[in-house]
């Protein structure tokens, strides 16, 4: 954080978080001679109630930060080598419209490939003008996969992506199933109303290979085997159906396929689950008692169960529960799962449909740089993104990035793993830099962020910087808005009235069924005929081994540990780990660590035929033996091997949606001798 600046007036400015967290906080921002002195919650969203988390909070040093972006630069040395030299605004603007130029002519638009993520979830800053530009010029199209994209497909085919049951109605659930979540991380303000359910005499039931704080104070922890979420939970589907818990009425009613799901549930005995799971069997049987005889019972569906090449059918098993048990159509009852579609908000203000061109998963970015013809991807526009640090294989991910003829624009705020690969750099201004709506997807809730400070050096936005491009390659139509003001106030004009006039009076919108709406109650899926889909035939077609199967675990003798990477309370996905920190440890288990004679703080290697990282060994008896564990989110530079966890993960795509099996890593660890 910048040092406060004695003397003079300070003010204080409200805005929202549109970082990639469920929260959306409302943000009080105190501002003096034209910096950021402290960033803390604001009282405006009840969810945020005052307090943020302490990521936010330090976010004043990204902003005033060493590797903050400046200005446009021009690699000067070897691609990687971090050497660039100044250039302005129109050089660096030029030099990107004459490749992309170049591009188009030489082996189509296909040839270049615009790369994004959620470094901003606000409606501005992604799929807006950068839409635009990319469906315009016809360039290959991302399949933005690395997250959500399983849980995503299950949620859409089920339910038609129906709004879940939001933070304010927890207190009002007898049982919460927490499985594959840790709000203490991500999502901190869900934390409080749990507790409050806990107090109030709720059972909880949290589902997690880690121990995680609220695992401590659970009923029933089972610290399952990554990826066999989706057996645990078609155990319990099986002891609804044979034990006479599932609410016939309302499957006969609201749904269709469960006779399906229950032929495929019919193997997954609690006993059979429990050993493919590693957890004991009365713990399951106990979990799938408390369901069937609980309620208000809420399952709130993480990302954690998804990570892994059986996280599609997971989600659809455990999402499919409340059908099963009719747990819909009471306050506290039903499910959670991202409420990012319960504004229902479609992005009108692109005016330009997609095009029929070239998908590129994002998981398999190394594979596209390095392998792909017919065109190669020869130039790769970088943005709300760092995937040197983020996706999966990071080695074959840099040695793309190293090729000499491959053309890398970065669109940054700072200089991460990524930028560093760069032929041309633009700095890109922060979220206290500009507007942008703030969208929850825990709560749900809508906000209008606006700029708190005058942008950082020559730094730019996404809408300012899109629409010059857009201009320059002559796809701009007559009388669109191009700077961000202008797109701004277009965006509030497109927006149903009810949902835009709040936000112009610096009000929260509430939508047509309230903010905290009851399932099946005030809401219904937003499938065809309204009904859950428990066995969507496109899905069963889609899953490798079809809807509800078990792919068994990659371990191997010479890679026998489950290596995983969930949030962490230092980074929101990547975002802030430029920020310095004391040694990264990995998490292992004391059985683990006796077996290959490791200490405490030794420092280790892990590894597998992908790669290997250097760190710190944390034991603790917190993480199920057999697994391990490295922070989501950790940069290159943060490692002594320059390499993170997602070095040691395949590029396998999950069995639903195409996502990212970040918990499908396995490796080794040994003691690192020349430490
Ligand atoms: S990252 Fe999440 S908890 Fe932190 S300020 Fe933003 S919305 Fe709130």
């Amino acid at each position: 954080m910048a040092e406060p600046i004695l003397g003079g007036p300070a003010t204080v400015v409200e805005t929202a978080c549109p970082l990639d967290c469920p929260d959306a906080c409302s943000l009080a921002v105190t501002v003096q001679h034209g910096k950021v002195i402290t960033i803390d919650g604001s009282h405006k969203n009840p969810v945020t109630d005052g307090y943020i988390c302490a990521k936010v909070r330090k976010f004043g040093e990204r902003v005033y930060g060493p590797d903050r972006l400046l200005h446009p630069a021009v690699r000067t040395g070897r691609k990687g080598d971090g050497r660039f030299k100044r250039a302005s605004w129109d050089e660096a603007l030029n030099l990107v419209v004459e490749r992309m130029q170049r591009a188009k002519a030489d082996a189509g638009a296909e040839s270049i490939l615009p790369y994004s993520y959620g470094g901003s979830n606000g409606l501005l800053t992604q799929d807006n003008l950068d839409a635009q530009l990319w469906r315009r010029f016809g360039t290959s199209r991302l399949a933005r996969t690395v997250c959500a994209a399983p849980t995503g497909a299950a949620n859409m085919a089920l339910y038609g992506k129906m709004p879940s049951v939001t933070y304010q109605d927890y207190p009002d659930a007898r049982l919460i199933i927490l499985w594959g979540v840790n709000p203490s991380a991500s999502g901190i303000h869900l934390v409080p109303y749990v507790r409050q359910a806990q107090k109030q005499g709720a059972k909880l039931v949290v589902i997690d290979p880690r121990t995680t704080p609220l695992a401590k104070s659970a009923d029933v922890h089972l610290a399952v085997k990554s990826g066999t979420d989706v057996a645990v939970a078609l155990a319990i589907h099986r002891y609804l159906f044979t034990n006479g818990h599932a609410d016939t009425a309302f499957l006969d009613k609201h749904t269709t396929g469960a006779d399906a799901l229950r032929e495929r549930a019919e193997p997954w005995t609690i006993e059979q689950a429990a050993d493919v799971a590693g957890v004991e069997a009365s713990a399951l049987a106990r979990v799938a008692e408390l369901y069937a005889q609980s309620s208000p019972a809420l399952v709130r569906c993480g990302w954690g169960l998804e990570r892994n090449r059986n996280g599609g059918n997971a989600a659809m098993a455990v999402l499919a529960l409340p059908a099963v048990a009719g747990k819909f159509g009471v306050r506290g009852g039903g499910y959670s799962m991202s409420n990012s579609a319960s504004w229902n908000i479609d992005r009108t203000w692109i005016g330009t449909p997609e095009p029929d061109t070239r998908i590129v998963n994002m998981n398999h970015l190394g594979r596209a740089l390095l392998e792909y013809e017919d065109p190669p991807v020869n130039v790769l526009f970088v943005y709300n993104c760092n995937p040197a640090a983020t996706v999966p294989d990071q080695r074959r991910i840099i040695r793309g990035l190293e090729r000499e003829d491959l053309f890398t624009v970065v669109f940054e705020q700072v200089m991460t793993d990524t930028a560093v690969y760069a032929d041309v750099l633009l700095p890109a201004t922060t979220f206290l830099e500009g507007y942008d709506f703030a969208k929850a997807y825990g709560p749900i809730n809508l906000d209008l962020g606006k700029a708190v400070v005058d942008a950082v050096g020559e730094a730019r936005s996404n809408a300012d910087v899109f629409g010059e491009l857009c201009a320059r390659l002559g796809v701009l139509s007559p009388n669109e808005p191009t700077g961000e003001l202008d797109l701004m106030l277009e965006v509030l004009n497109r927006l149903p009235e009810e949902i835009g006039e709040p936000l112009r009076a610096g009000d929260l919108p509430t939508p047509p069924f309230g903010s905290a709406p009851v399932q099946f109650v005030d809401v219904f899926p937003n499938t065809s005929d309204r009904k859950v889909h428990l066995f969507p035939a496109a899905l069963e077609a889609e899953a490798p081994m079809g809807l509800y199967r078990f792919q068994p675990d990659p371990a191997s003798e010479r890679y026998p540990l489950a290596l995983i990477s969930p949030a962490s309370d230092r980074t929101i996905s990547s975002t802030l780990g430029e920020l310095p920190r004391r040694d990264v440890k990995l998490m292992m288990h004391p059985t683990d660590a006796a077996a290959r004679g490791l200490a405490d703080d030794d420092a280790v290697r892990v590894f597998n035929e992908l790669g290997e990282v250097h760190c710190i060994l944390d034991i603790d008896a917190a993480i199920r033996p057999g697994t391990v564990s490295l922070p989501k989110g950790l940069w290159r530079r943060s490692l002594r091997s320059h390499t993170t966890g997602t070095a040691l993960v395949p590029d396998t795509l999950t069995d639903l949606g195409g996502g990212a099996c970040f918990n499908d890593a396995r490796v080794q660890v040994a003691s690192l001798p020349t430490a």
